[in-house]
């Protein structure tokens, strides 16, 4: 038993806003081929973890000491990997994106202000909203869970939003909006409009980034993450690119050395190495795009995604074909719309390993 007196958390004075609510995850199983949360399969080479282990070893030198508050010199080699004439004054960093929409909705959201999004998306996003006490409206996406300024701008009549969160691709359909959209929609709206490129790396055209319209718009927040193309999901590091004075807003609300020594030397490492990090990349890329191609070979319904992960369907019972999947040591995930499940790119082993677990189920559901 653990030590202490014994209390249910019924009984402690939690915020009624948090009472029921249940701490966001999904299921980290021992699975043998875990497909299930977008990560990149590919561990870091023995040279990338040779180079991270001696960056490790120079830091912990000065471990005794707080680290660069500012992570200048990690915001530097960001903006040197973003290209666009970005500088390090224009990137600002935390531990994860999940932290950096953190800084971002502390600082622009709050009570009495709103968020709108378009569903289905990031089921995150909801939570973010709460944890900084601001509203949070969505509306439908398009039926093929496209998205047009149209359809945005008619959304933002409506609920008045003081932020905007586009996410391109979307998770969890993959589903990309262009450049050219989220430009239309900045025109005719004074919101910030906060664009999260976590999987921008997997498109067919990465250069295509809403970071194009950082010089004209001062009010855009461009979101990326080193845990999906950079493959360092386990190192935290998220990152925004936008005005200086939105840096200097995140700057204000986060915690004094939020960004531990270790964490940003790690992100250093990985940046120096980016072209064998994003030569997997590519390799993704096409392992999503076969996939696609399988899936709807069989005669699934597929959504057309432009991420390292596709949603696949339509199941009269998708939790039984979920289960049946994890019979068989095959781990994806139970989301998205009714009857649709979502199913990430992995190692070609890990892709015949899905394929030959789904075959048999897919028949047996008829
Ligand atoms: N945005 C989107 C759309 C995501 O799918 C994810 C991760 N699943 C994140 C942000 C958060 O990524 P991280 O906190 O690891 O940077």
């Amino acid at each position: 038993a653990v030590p202490g007196p014994e209390i249910s958390l019924a009984e402690l004075p939690l915020r009624p806003e948090l009472v029921g609510e249940e701490p966001y995850g999904a299921p980290q199983l021992d699975v043998p081929v875990a497909l299930n949360t977008n990560e990149n399969p590919y561990s870091p080479s023995v040279l990338v973890r040779a180079q991270m282990a001696a960056a490790i070893e120079r830091v912990a030198r000065t471990l005794n000491r707080y680290p660069d508050r500012e992570a200048l010199e990690l915001r530097a080699d960001l903006a040197k990997y973003l290209g666009f004439g970005l500088h390090a004054r224009n990137i600002w960093v935390a531990n994860g994106s999940n932290e950096v929409m953190t800084h971002v909705l502390s600082a622009f959201g709050g009570p009495g202000r709103t968020v709108l999004t378009f569903t289905p998306t990031y089921s995150m996003y909801p939570e973010y909203a709460r944890n900084t006490h601001t509203n949070y409206v969505t509306v439908p996406r398009k039926p093929d869970f496209t998205l047009d300024s149209e359809l945005v701008l008619q959304a933002v009549a409506e609920h008045h939003p003081d932020v905007i969160l586009i996410t391109t691709p979307n998770n969890p359909t993959g589903t990309l909006t262009p450049v050219k959209v989220v430009e239309e929609i900045l025109e005719r709206t004074d919101a910030l409009v906060v664009v999260d490129e976590a999987y921008q790396e997997f498109t067919e055209f990465p250069e295509d980034s809403a970071l194009a319209l950082l010089p004209r718009f001062g009010r855009l927040i461009v979101s990326r993450t080193m845990s999906k193309a950079f493959a360092l999901a386990g190192g935290r590091v998220g990152y925004l690119a936008a005005a200086p004075a939105v840096v200097d807003a995140c700057r204000i609300v986060r915690l004094p050395y939020h960004l531990s020594a270790q964490t940003q030397a790690i992100a250093r490492v990985a940046l120096a190495n980016k072209s064998e990090l994003l030569a997997q990349v590519d390799e993704l890329r096409q392992a999503c795009q076969d996939l696609q191609d399988w899936l709807r070979r069989t005669g699934l319904d597929v959504v057309p995604s432009q991420a390292n992960f596709c949603l696949f369907g339509r199941f009269v019972d998708r939790h039984a074909v979920w289960q049946a999947l994890l019979d068989e040591g095959v781990l994806v995930r139970e989301t998205g719309p009714e009857g649709f499940l979502r199913v990430s790119a992995g190692t070609p082993e890990e892709m015949a390993a899905f394929r030959a677990a789904l075959g048999p189920i897919i028949i047996h559901q008829g």
